[in-house]
């Protein structure tokens, strides 16, 4: 069998998610597991929090039906609300939440008669420019909404433009914007993602809505205290398949991109851009061999990748090749860090790895 697999630890996950809460101790963590819960599979992570978390947050109602029909019976909030009227009678059926963000979604609730009133999260513009409703119409629309019969309970909600940035201005201009907003309304509040969550006990509200640092990845410039203690949950997980030595001044793969800077050996990985793993990492790009960082040798290919393991001891076919997360030695490879080297975030990795790399959970709650 080809040796590539992502493993997802789920134990990782829950300590995670509990790191979220300590954050916040006086807010609710909803567990933000849209896109098949960043790549790691939505269905194992509800499960696995399914004793701690109050709540799931999906952007969309095909993923909270996948919960439903999975046996998962907590409260699930849609983050981009309804796609069309038509799905306010499945949102009744199975007690989903809505996110109100456009004048269409508001009168198809005031049209409704659900069988019971549906809570809603209403969603305000307060600086990303995104979805939502200007903080000036805001108001309106909220009492129109607590008026009626169709709304069970009503939160104000807003997303952050910034708040993983050290430069705070923009963060604090759109809190600020909140800040009256929600006094005038004596709304309770749902604004905190992952960096306000960690970074911004000013934007912790009646709900959190933490994703990306339940998945062990770092979304603050600059690691504070709590990040620190963050676990990766996925490991990407392959093994040596062939090895050669080169002369110096070999290339190595398509275009010869990489050249032996001195006689060199290579490993050739089963993972590559046809499992997910991203076609723009730069050589350089760090992988862990037998626990031991080296560094991606040429371009990666559809289903192989390269790596310089001249400096390691001891390679050899089958040798394990941990892409991000962490090796059977206990060494770790931040999927952030490999972010770096691929100009991207880790968000559109762990979403990125494909059904090819086959999932494989592990844990107490596996
Ligand atoms: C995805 C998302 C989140 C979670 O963001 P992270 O950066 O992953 O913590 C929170 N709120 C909304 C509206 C989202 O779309």
């Amino acid at each position: 069998m080809r040796p590539l697999v992502a493993d997802i630890d789920l134990d990782a996950l829950r300590h995670n998610y509990q790191l979220a809460c300590r954050c916040a101790p006086q807010s609710r963590t909803v567990a933000v597991i849209k896109a098949d819960g960043y790549g790691h599979g939505a269905l194992a992570c509800a499960k696995a929090l399914e004793s701690q978390a109050p709540a799931f947050a999906v952007a969309c109602i095909e993923e909270a039906l996948t919960l439903r029909e999975g046996g998962i019976t907590q409260p699930v909030i849609l983050l981009e609300g309804i796609f069309s009227a038509d799905e306010l009678p499945l949102v009744d059926t199975h007690g989903f939440w809505i996110t109100v963000h456009s004048q269409w979604q508001v009168d198809a609730l005031l049209a409704a008669s659900p069988k019971k009133p549906i809570p809603v999260w209403l969603k305000v513009d307060s600086g990303m420019h995104r979805l939502g409703f200007a903080i000036d119409e805001a108001a309106a629309i909220w009492r129109q909404l607590s008026a009626a019969p169709s709304v069970a309970s009503l939160h104000l909600m807003s997303h952050f433009a910034s708040a993983d940035s050290l430069d705070d201005g923009y963060f604090k201009q759109q809190m600020t914007r909140l800040q009256g907003l929600a006094s005038e309304l004596s709304a309770p509040l749902c604004l905190a993602n992952s960096p306000a969550t960690l970074a911004w006990p000013v934007a912790h509200g009646d709900w959190n809505r933490p994703g990306i640092m339940l998945y062990g990845s770092d979304p603050l410039e600059e690691a504070n205290d709590i990040t620190q203690q963050l676990q990766p949950v996925m490991t990407l997980r392959s093994a040596i398949i062939a090895l050669r030595e080169l002369e110096e001044g070999e290339p190595v793969g398509y275009s010869g991109r990489w050249r032996a800077p001195r006689r060199s050996r290579i490993a050739v990985v089963a993972c590559g851009y046809g499992d997910g793993y991203d076609r723009h990492a730069r050589d350089g790009t760090p992988v862990l061999v037998n626990g031991q960082r080296c560094a991606i040798a040429g371009k990666v290919s559809m289903d192989m990748l390269t790596v310089d393991v001249t400096d390691v001891p001891d390679v050899a076919i089958g040798s394990e090749v941990v892409l991000w997360g962490r090796a059977s030695n206990g060494e770790v490879l931040s999927v952030d860090e490999v972010a770096r080297y691929c100009d991207t975030i880790s968000y559109t990795l762990l979403t990125g790895v494909l059904p090819r790399a086959p999932r494989r959970y592990y844990g107490r709650f596996a």
